[in-house]
């Protein structure tokens, strides 16, 4: 997991996302653990399908901190996810790569946090 932050953290376009004040916010209201429920909820809706009518453009660039994560995370799509994270396209997700997938975006969450 450090390895793949470490080359995200080197990707101009993946480097440029960060959480406001707003989102920060919202964090401190909701807890870590909501934002994580929040997490598992878009991921297995709008990335665990097989096949996703919009993809490449179902994840928005504001109004969560996870839809912020998932695009400095390069977890905004299946295809970003099958370039970075070796995740093949065209197939369910497992239990295995949703657990993976949040647990990444919650580690990026927190470490944007820390610089607050
Ligand atoms: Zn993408």
């Amino acid at each position: 997991m450090d390895e793949i932050l470490y080359k995200l953290s080197k990707s101009k376009f993946r480097s440029s996302f960060h959480l406001n004040k707003q989102m920060k916010k919202y964090i401190d209201d909701k807890g870590i653990d909501k934002i994580k429920e929040h997490g598992y909820d878009f991921v297995n809706k709008r990335l665990k399908p097989s096949y996703i009518e919009n993809d490449g453009k179902q994840t928005p660039y504001k109004g969560h901190p996870i839809f912020i994560a998932q695009h400095a995370c390069a977890c905004c799509c299946r295809s970003c996810l099958e370039k970075w994270h070796h995740i093949p396209k065209n197939k369910e997700l497992n239990n295995k790569e949703v657990e993976y997938i949040v647990n990444l975006l919650i580690k990026w969450i927190e470490m944007e946090y820390k610089k607050w």
